[in-house]
């Protein structure tokens, strides 16, 4: 299997929304840089289906007065050379308190919990916000939860279900609706020895157990879409932990929550980006 390599020049403080807009359209990965970023795309996609996505979220910006500056090229690159280029832009990253995360070709850190994260095809390598701020908020939260059950809603690489277990919680599932991540958190439970953590793939419906804590790095639309489904996985007393909102999208997750009888119990923001904790 080849990839689309895509360099995108952007100035724009929407830049973010540009990177969801791609996640959404199929994007492998994303390596953000001074002056942009570069996406990734299986070859499988329509390459230029994408470049007319892009074309539109200018046009759109122009249209609305915040005119941008977005200039994009793509290349093919074939398979051989994936893994050297996420090598290049993956380095160890400490995180909260405790959590380091690490490729599996860089030496373990002293005194740290170490998250070895090979990222395959999968989302969540803790350079993220959204990721980064799940981390620092289930160190937080870890204590106060009984560390009893925990599921990681779409688990991505597995980064948070293995930081969970290494955290000391009992019983921890993580699902995903996509093959790929569940192949990628397979390979990352056992790079980091955490046998117990359970990964399938599917969606909450597939689930019958209820959860101490359960956390979601997702989209608003997902979350606020899955507000029920998700305060029925909680035990009473339980906490949620949603990411991947949009700085300004945050009330509509609040809102479909409170819904589900969930409380707000905190706001956290990072950039542009805000995670909430919310409780049953
Ligand atoms: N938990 C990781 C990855 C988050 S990326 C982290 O925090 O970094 C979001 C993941 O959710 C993707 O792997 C995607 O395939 C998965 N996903 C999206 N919608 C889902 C749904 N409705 N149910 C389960 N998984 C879903």
């Amino acid at each position: 299997m080849a990839y689309y390599e895509l360099t995108i020049k952007i100035n724009s403080p929407f830049r973010d929304n540009l990177i969801q807009k791609l996640t959404e359209a199929g994007c492998l990965g994303v390596i953000e840089q001074d002056n942009g970023i570069i996406a990734y795309f299986p070859e499988t996609i329509d390459i230029n289906a994408i470049s007319g996505h892009i074309s539109l979220f200018k046009a759109l910006l122009d249209k609305s007065g915040q005119p941008s500056d977005i200039t994009f090229n793509h290349k093919s690159i074939p398979h051989e050379d994936w893994n050297e280029t996420w090598k290049k832009g993956f380095h160890a990253i400490d995180i909260g308190e405790r959590f380091t995360i690490l490729p599996p070709w860089e030496e373990k850190k002293k005194d740290r919990i170490n998250i070895i994260i090979d990222p395959a095809m999968a989302f969540g390598t803790g350079h993220h916000e959204t990721t980064r701020s799940c981390l620092v908020l289930l160190e937080k939260y870890a204590d106060k939860t009984g560390k009893d059950t925990f599921l990681d809603l779409g688990t991505g690489t597995g980064v948070l279900a293995i930081a969970a277990s290494k955290l000391g919680y009992r019983q921890v599932v993580g699902i995903d609706t996509d093959p790929l991540a569940v192949e990628a958190a397979q390979k990352n439970i056992e790079l980091n020895q955490t046998p117990d953590v359970q990964i399938s793939q599917g969606g909450l419906t597939e689930l019958s157990e209820n959860f101490d804590v359960i956390a979601a790095n997702l989209i608003s639309g997902v979350l606020v879409q899955l507000a029920s489904l998700l305060a029925a996985h909680l035990k009473s007393g339980g906490i949620a932990i949603l990411s991947g909102i949009l700085f300004g999208q945050e009330d509509d997750v609040i809102e479909a929550m409170k819904v589900e009888g969930l409380k707000l119990v905190e706001k956290y923001p990072d950039g542009k980006w805000v995670s909430l904790v919310v409780k049953k």
